[in-house]
């Protein structure tokens, strides 16, 4: 920020009265170019304001005018002040963004529509977080960093307007104005329009300090100007005696808000504001900076701790010069500043001296670019700027893209990550709203929940009673907050679902041991059978079944001594059980560290495994069945043992995926028929290879009849891309057929 700054100039205050005057400003810096896109604008936008007056009985027209004046004084390029002149058009006519192309360019129309979707906000809080979070919105909204230039043009001529408004609009405005353009203006480094924002912003916030303020100011001006002219000559016989010096003095009082601000933050009155003016000397170039502040520290005295290098030390905006605060003429103090041409075209005007830079002197335009990473830096994404090209890229497009900012329906703005949907719109009101929400409405239109917010939009969330948040909303939201809250919820559901699954499974297969489940949970060794295994009560040992963590054979071992006894008996099937239950634990472990890709009646932290005689992949219509002591076994659903399966065991499954994830292997078999030629069997690698699939094994075999027969397992991820080498295969020449091997 820059804080302490000399009253504004290079913008005019008048507003160019007619087109050759709004040529002429243009000319100024623009030089003989081609002018023809303005005379253009100009002619378009009079006409579609034709008949609108405004609130003062000026012709509307006037205000577009204005904010071209004000966009070509700030030296802009031609497309900005066409914009100035077409900003209102769209909104306020019945001119369309499609005729702003057809009449001018698609640049153009980006613009206007940028600035009209700007305008079409309202905010209802402009204070501290709201504030900051609503420059951010008006930044992502903008995109394109004129945009928000042509905004604050168009703020500033309504600013210089606004007495024509009824005083609680103004106050209103004003507020706005405070809140959030005068620092916007000063994060882009614009101190010329910061400076009149707030000013004007004081004038109707607060106007009896304001022309309290003025009249002291007023009252003590011939005495001032005759200050000033003393430590103006003082300075200029000083520096003219020790060297050869090109330069410049200005000083003037600051500017009324800053004093006041001074004032506030300080609790004292106008008489005990001592720094009350500032001079300014420009040279031009870096070291006379340090040699004019040896001139002046000789001559005046300095106060400790006020010397500041803002050249060694740019502000975050780029902000360079060097400050310092002496004792002048007659023991006052005075606030002194020393910079180069260079610095003080980037102080005037920030982040629109890039344009000034690109248009008039091209040798600095090079050098510019370093000058502006305060741009980047304003947002916490960094992004590297190559070329000048790419970083004119990160202005347009990439400065806050990776935060949105939305209303709510009182008009508050909210801030969320990118990608992120009414879901995480609703955790963020509150939990229940989030765990109920049943529907959105963006910008007043029913949505699905998992559509993505962008910057500006208005946000509704429906709750009903009977929703609860499902495990696909896990995908559709990006806030942690929501996905623990949904997280939470979903586990809590499953945790239930297992304990009802996990009941029903001892059930059965208590009953095919011969046992009872209803006297197990009445008898009297029941705690100890929950202790031994960990349990904490029924409903947890239930869980545990559901879960596949426990199966009824351990619970029966801890019961029925006989039943122990029995499976004790060295039975050559009963050790292959042992076996599976040894790889059912070693692959329940391997599970819990990889995501399943497999969901059992909704739930994925169930044991399942993939039948080896069909090989089931992501894409495959599959179906599980519940196997003692070994979880779930998921077949596809056309697999020949399917069939000779006891439905009492079938189970829903599905697929959490789409495609395998990384890490995960799932392996495929296919057969290709071919001619027997050379080099074929490289032309079938070779296109595995290039649609990166790893063949884990392949077996080939000729027969009699001059064919080859080659067997390939290869790693896929899901049916898709399976058919996609299959056809592959296909089309080489000489192959005759290929089939999938589900049967292995
Ligand atoms: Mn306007």
């Amino acid at each position: 920020m820059v804080d302490t700054v000399i009253a504004s100039e290079g913008i005019s205050e008048t507003s160019p009265k007619n087109l050759q005057e709004l040529l002429d400003r243009i000319r100024g810096f623009y030089g003989q170019g081609d002018l023809s896109l303005i005379e253009k604008a100009y002619e378009f936008s009079q006409k579609a304001h034709e008949g609108q007056i405004r609130r003062s009985g000026e012709p509307y027209f006037m205000h577009p005018v204005g904010v071209a004046g004000i966009l070509a004084d700030l030296r802009l390029d031609l497309d900005t002040i066409a914009t100035g002149l077409l900003h209102d058009t769209v909104e306020d006519t019945d001119v369309t963004l499609d005729d702003i192309e057809k009449n001018f360019s698609k640049s153009v129309r980006e613009l206007v529509d940028g600035v009209t979707k700007i305008s079409q906000m309202k905010f209802k809080n402009t204070h501290e977080k709201q504030g900051e979070n609503i420059r951010k919105m008006i930044v992502a909204m903008g995109k394109d960093v004129r945009v928000i230039l042509v905004k604050l043009a168009d703020r500033l001529h309504n600013m210089r307007t606004l007495n024509h408004m009824p005083y609680n609009k103004q106050l209103r405005i004003a507020t706005e104005t405070l809140d959030i353009y005068a620092p916007l203006a000063s994060r882009l480094g614009i101190s010329s329009v910061k400076v009149e924002l707030e000013d004007l912003s004081f004038r109707y916030s607060k106007p009896e300090m304001f022309y309290h303020l003025v009249q002291k100011v007023a009252k003590k001006k011939k005495e001032r100007e005759r200050y000033i002219d003393e430590v103006k000559n003082q300075l200029a016989s000083e520096l003219d005696k020790r060297s050869k010096l090109k330069y410049e003095i200005q000083g003037r009082p600051k500017h009324l808000w800053s004093i006041y601000r001074k004032m506030e933050r300080r609790n004292i009155d106008y008489e005990q504001v001592y720094d009350v003016l500032a001079f300014r000397i420009v040279v031009d170039n870096v070291p006379e900076c340090y040699e004019v502040l040896g001139h002046v520290h000789s001559l005046w005295k300095p106060i400790p701790g006020r010397f500041k290098d803002y050249i060694a030390m740019p502000k975050v905006n780029n902000y360079q010069s060097l400050h310092t605060t002496v004792m002048g003429p007659n023991a006052e103090r005075i606030e002194i500043q020393i910079r180069t041409q260079e610095m003080h075209l980037v102080a005037e005007r920030g982040i629109a001296a890039h344009w000034i830079y690109k248009e008039g002197n091209q040798s600095t335009a090079n050098g510019s670019l370093d000058k502006f990473h305060w741009l980047r830096d304003l947002v916490s994404h960094h992004q590297n700027a190559g070329s000048s090209g790419e970083f004119l890229e990160n202005v347009k497009s990439e400065l806050f893209e990776s935060e949105i900012y939305v209303f709510t329906p009182t008009g508050e703005v909210k801030e969320f990550p990118e990608g992120a949907t009414p879901i995480d719109f609703a955790y963020s009101i509150h939990t229940d709203v989030g765990n109920h929400c049943s529907g959105a409405r963006i910008n007043g239109r029913l949505v699905p929940l998992k559509t993505r917010m962008k910057s500006g939009d208005r946000i509704e969330i429906m709750t009903n009673d009977n929703q609860s948040p499902s495990k696909d909303w896990l995908k559709n939201c990006v806030t942690s907050k929501a996905k623990s809250k949904i997280r939470w919820h979903v586990k809590n559901e499953e945790r239930k679902r297992a304990l009802v699954m996990g009941e029903q499974m001892l059930e059965k297969d208590f009953r095919k041991a011969g046992y009872s489940l209803a006297k197990f949970e009445k008898s009297s060794k029941l705690n100890e059978v929950l202790r031994k295994l960990g349990a904490n009560d029924l409903d947890d040992l239930y869980v545990r079944v559901g879960y596949g963590k426990i199966v009824a054979k351990d619970i029966l071992i801890e019961y029925a001594p006989e039943y122990k006894e029995s499976v004790e008996k060295p039975a050559v099937e009963e050790n292959d059980e042992n076996f599976l239950q040894k790889v059912y634990r070693s692959a329940l472990n391997k599970k819990r560290k990889s995501k399943s890709i497999i969901s059992v009646d909704g739930m994925d932290d169930v044991l399942v495994r993939f039948a080896k005689c069909c090989n089931p992949i992501p894409g495959d219509p599959i179906v599980g069945f519940i196997s003692r002591g070994r979880g779930i076994t998921v077949h596809r659903s056309d697999c020949e043992r399917v069939f000779a399966m006891d439905d009492q065991r079938e189970i829903e499954v599905a697929w959490t995926v789409d495609k395998v994830p990384e890490g995960v292997e799932r392996t495929a078999r296919v057969r290709v028929v071919s001619h027997d030629i050379p080099g074929l069997l490289g032309k079938m690698t070779e296109t595995f290879a290039t649609l990166n699939i790893n063949i884990h094994n392949a077996q080939i075999r000729t027969t009699k009849d001059k064919k080859a027969i080659c067997i390939f397992d290869i790693s896929v991820r899901d049916t898709e891309q399976l058919s996609i080498a299959m056809s592959h295969l296909q089309k080489i020449q000489g192959v005759l057929g290929v089939t999938r091997v589900t049967q292995i």
